[in-house]
């Protein structure tokens, strides 16, 4: 099945046009405010950015770090989804492409090398933090060993029906079970994607191992159920868990696919 669009990350117009949906869906969430939503909203973010995004987009989909069953594949994948950052293959090609030229001229989201001759480093930022990058060509190269898969094809071309047939399923419910069970979820996976290629690249310094500004970050640990060790990760990127931490920097998707999700 060839693709037919290749470019497809949360420069795509109608993921933009969600993120606003989303966005002011919160200011709703916000006026009539419900602990239950919230809890559920933060359990949906567990999945859809601790699952979907951590270990499925990351950890499986683009470093292939371990194995995995089938059921569990598919699951990340409708989870990875659901976190509307864009439809895996794209995910995979940009992060593969973010790994081979960390902070260089070829990385799509660096904040230290995008625009680096005409804004100040806080617009910079700003920048990279709300996905105002540079349009790419996600190589069959870059995206090799999910572009052939037909589960992930159908992903990348349904991708706005997953989404659709979620949302149309929650509004049989209820608005309230729309905003809190898709949108506040939603808008949190784009925040939390959006610290990573920021405050993941904050150092002071590069580094002379990763030549990269990474960083490990308690704070980003916390608020993206376990993907804070991000120097780390440039330094082994194919490493699927992260051993013998402090208890505040515990690999929580690490633990995840030791104990429930590898296949051998
Ligand atoms: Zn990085
Ligand atoms: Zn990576």
């Amino acid at each position: 099945m060839p693709l037919r669009n290749n470019i497809f990350t949360n420069r795509n117009y109608k993921i933009r046009v969600l993120h606003i949906l989303n966005h002011l869906a919160c200011l709703y969430a916000a006026y009539y405010f419900s602990w239950t939503g919230l809890a559920v909203a933060i359990a949906l973010y567990y999945f859809f950015f601790g699952w979907g995004i951590d270990i499925g987009m990351h950890r499986l989909f683009s470093h292939r770090a371990f194995k995995t069953f089938r059921f569990y594949e598919y699951l990340l994948l409708v989870f990875a989804s659901l976190a509307t950052v864009g439809s895996s293959i794209a995910w995979v090609g940009m992060h593969r492409r973010h790994h081979r030229s960390s902070d260089g001229p070829e990385d799509p989201h660096s904040p230290r090398e995008e625009f680096a001759s005409e804004l100040p480093s806080w617009q910079k930022m700003l920048s990279v933090y709300f996905g105002i990058w540079p349009n790419y060509y996600a190589s069959p190269k870059q995206t090799h060993g999910v572009r052939r898969l037909k589960p992930h094809q159908y992903a990348h071309y349904y991708y706005f029906l997953i989404i659709a047939l979620y949302v149309g399923a929650l509004s049989l419910i209820s608005l309230d079970a729309v905003v809190w069970g898709y949108c506040v979820p939603a808008t949190l996976c784009f925040h939390g994607a959006s610290l990573i290629v920021t405050l993941g690249h904050s150092s002071e310094s590069v580094s002379k191992r990763t030549r990269d500004y990474s960083v490990d970050s308690v704070l980003l640990h916390w608020l993206t159920w376990g993907e804070g060790l991000h120097h780390s990760h440039h330094k082994y990127p194919n490493k699927y868990h992260f051993e013998n931490q402090p208890w505040y920097l515990t690999d929580l998707p690490g633990l995840t696919i030791k104990y429930l999700m590898r296949a051998s």
